[in-house]
């Protein structure tokens, strides 16, 4: 073992690669050179299985272990940080780091976590980590019905751009060979869904906890009942747009009783309709042209949501463009005249059991904001 190569990582850049995408370091010894002791987080993810030592400014070991599972790894206050094969002796090194290191330039406090590497780093971690989610949903083989029964429409989209991700990646670096292998497993066995998985992953995500639960008519704590269903044979990988908030309404128990909701079709249309104006309908040709087998080809990389004909050009006018495809609570919608009748006649149909509370919950409601609604960024 006297062929060991040491390497000093000593700019900020360096040491957020570390080990990364290294096949293994049977002949490498790392050592991470940091300006001031301090506590670090480590992460191992893209690592071979290593030995990470921490040693203090005058070469004390205060941290060894083998770590051999990707993971975050919270080092005390160490100067040094070696990583290396699990079999290495280190105590060979330890002197001269220790009177070579103080010598090297020193790019100032930059830690792993800020700048690009790290971005980058973060977002090829989580590409990672959805292939692990797959290695352990499937045994071996990747099956469509496994990955419905699992995971939802839009985290499958997400899986598949990591998928992709990882591939794009794996020219330049060496990504693990089993998350390249799960890559491209499953990318074949999406690929009859590729374009609504992948447009599932932007605009079929969960809204239902980021919004108001007020009833629209009396107020009280209700929920999100969608209004259209999707016929009896519809696959996941289409409907999850029934679940847009676009096709629901928030009411309460007791309201929907009182209006007789579930006996009327009519009235439920003209709630969500008047609740989502231009957004109802672009939604209502949708699902029209999906059950009459009508619907064009288009580009869902660009338009998630429906086809652009379908919406006027911004968000208040029913645009399913991917810029508008976040879920967003109905603030803002144009409504004209046709859809605030309709809304007001089918919530006042019946009498209110005690005082009419006039339109002050459904005026809130359509005023509600929230971060959301501001286009978001996190
Ligand atoms: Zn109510």
């Amino acid at each position: 073992m006297n062929n060991i190569r040491l390497h000093f990582l000593v700019s900020s850049d360096q040491r957020a690669l570390g080990a990364m995408f290294m096949r293994d370091l049977k002949r490498d010894l790392l050592a991470f050179v940091y300006p001031t002791e301090a506590a670090r987080t480590f992460h191992t993810f893209f690592c071979p299985p290593m030995r990470m030592v921490g040693l203090s400014s005058d070469g004390q070991v205060l941290f060894d272990d083998i770590i051999s599972k990707w993971r975050f790894i919270k080092m005390p206050p160490c100067r040094y940080v070696l990583e290396c094969g699990p079999k290495i002796d280190i105590s060979p090194f330890i002197q001269t780091i220790l009177s070579v290191a103080p010598d090297l330039p020193q790019s100032g406090a930059i830690d792993p976590g800020t700048g690009m590497d790290s971005l980058l780093f973060a977002l090829l971690s989580e590409a990672v980590a959805d292939m692990r989610r797959i290695r352990d949903a499937h045994h071996g083989r990747i099956r469509t019905t496994i990955q419905r029964r699992k995971f939802e429409a839009w985290e499958r989209g997400q899986i598949v751009s990591s998928a992709g991700f990882l591939l794009d990646f794996c020219d330049s670096w060496s990504i693990p060979h089993n998350a390249v292998r799960l890559s491209h497993l499953v990318l074949r066995a999406e690929a009859p869904y590729l374009d609504e998985l992948v447009a599932a992953s932007v605009a079929g995500i969960p809204w239902q906890h980021e919004f108001p639960h007020e009833c629209m008519r009396c107020g009280k704590p209700g929920s999100w009942h969608p209004i259209l269903r999707p016929s009896r044979n519809s696959p996941v990988e289409i409907t999850w747009r029934y679940q847009r908030p676009e096709n629901a309404i928030p009411i309460c128990h007791h309201c929907s009783e009182t209006l007789g909701l579930l006996r009327d079709e009519a009235m439920r249309i003209d709630l969500v309709w008047g609740l989502w104006a231009a957004r109802f309908e672009a939604f209502w040709r949708w699902h029209r042209a999906w059950k009459n087998n009508h619907l064009p080809a288009w580009d869902m990389a660009a338009y998630p949501l429906w086809p652009r004909e379908y919406g006027g050009e911004t968000w208040e006018s029913g645009s399913g463009a991917l810029q508008d495809a976040r879920p967003r609570p109905p603030a803002h919608v144009t409504r004209n005249m046709d859809h605030m009748h309709a809304l007001q006649s089918s919530l006042f149909s019946k009498p209110f059991r005690r005082r009419q509370p006039g339109d002050t919950h459904l005026q809130k409601l359509l005023n509600f904001r929230s971060d959301l609604a501001q286009g978001e960024t996190p």
